[in-house]
């Protein structure tokens, strides 16, 4: 069977009011890394954040991590382009990770494509009010043409992010019209939580966005939840041939006793290993999706 491969999620813009584990700077942000690497990631996926965990976006930041990152360990690097602290012009949300391609020691290996626009209301259930209604994570299609342009001339494999069944149909226009070269990989986001926007957090949900993959083109996936256990879809998603994006930036994992990174890797890994798969290495990730050999 195909190796799984994991990608740590580790801080996105999550506090740490509920876990206390969420990495900010950037030396914190490099040691959950290399720990997640020791347990199993091939890939690390972060947003830089000030000493106080606000969102800071700037190629010196970046730089910074990526530097102290690639001084640990191998793991391949996934910045985020950073909407909630650089959203005032969206063709240019990639000016950070373009520039950190000019220089070898700071090219990130991935960036994300989010392959349309979201509301990014929060609901709860148990007040019926919505908070945040005016929020909208916004990609227009033409913005996701310059992306995808842009990171092919950067050497920056695209992470097609796909929040529902529209998103995959975008992404396969964009891998047939040429702009995404295959393998293609997906990021299959679902949401829980307060978070009502995706396909549900469940065997189902994830099944929905399966089945409409682009039948006939090389591709991988890995499945993510935003604001659920992902580690309750561990082993479908092992089951089903994908990959899988675990970390506490998405989730605090109360149930777990609010874990590290790292250990939500290494639970993943388990799940994984059960289910009759290895465990990809960095390098076996660059492989698979289609990246230049070290
Ligand atoms: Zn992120």
């Amino acid at each position: 069977m195909k190796k799984m491969i994991l990608e740590a999620r580790v801080n996105e813009y999550a506090m740490r009011n509920e876990n206390p584990h969420v990495p900010w700077t950037a030396d914190e942000i490099a040691e959950s890394a290399a720990r997640c690497r020791e347990a199993g990631a091939s890939i690390v996926h972060f947003h830089a954040r000030t000493p106080d965990g606000s969102p800071l976006h700037s190629v010196e930041a970046y730089a910074d991590i990526i530097r102290k990152i690639r001084s640990k360990c191998d793991i391949l690097i996934h910045p985020t382009l950073g909407w909630f602290s650089n959203d005032a012009d969206p063709a240019g949300r990639i000016d950070c990770v373009t520039t950190l391609a000019k220089d070898r020691s700071t090219r990130p290996d991935f960036a994300p494509i989010d392959t349309g626009s979201v509301n990014l209301e929060t609901y709860d259930p148990a007040t019926r009010t919505i908070a945040h209604a005016d929020r909208v994570y916004r990609n227009a299609t033409d913005t996701l043409e310059h992306y995808a342009s842009a990171f092919a001339a950067a050497c920056i494999k695209p992470v097609l992010v796909t929040w529902s069944i529209g998103f995959t149909r975008r992404a396969a226009a964009l891998i047939e019209m040429g702009l995404v070269q295959e393998p293609a990989y997906f990021l299959l986001n679902m949401t829980d939580g307060p978070y009502i926007t995706g396909h549900p957090g469940t065997p189902d949900g994830l099944d929905a966005h399966l089945r409409f993959l682009p039948a006939g083109r090389r591709l991988e996936w890995a499945s993510n939840i935003v604001g659920g256990d992902l580690l309750a879809l561990a082993q479908i998603s092992a089951e089903r041939g994908g990959h899988i994006a675990p970390g506490i930036g998405d989730y605090a994992y109360q149930a777990l006793g609010y874990p590290t990174n790292e250990r939500v890797v290494a639970l993943a890994a388990d799940a994984a290993r059960s289910a009759g798969r290895e465990i990809a290495t960095p390098d076996d990730a660059r492989e698979m999706l289609g990246l230049p050999a070290r």
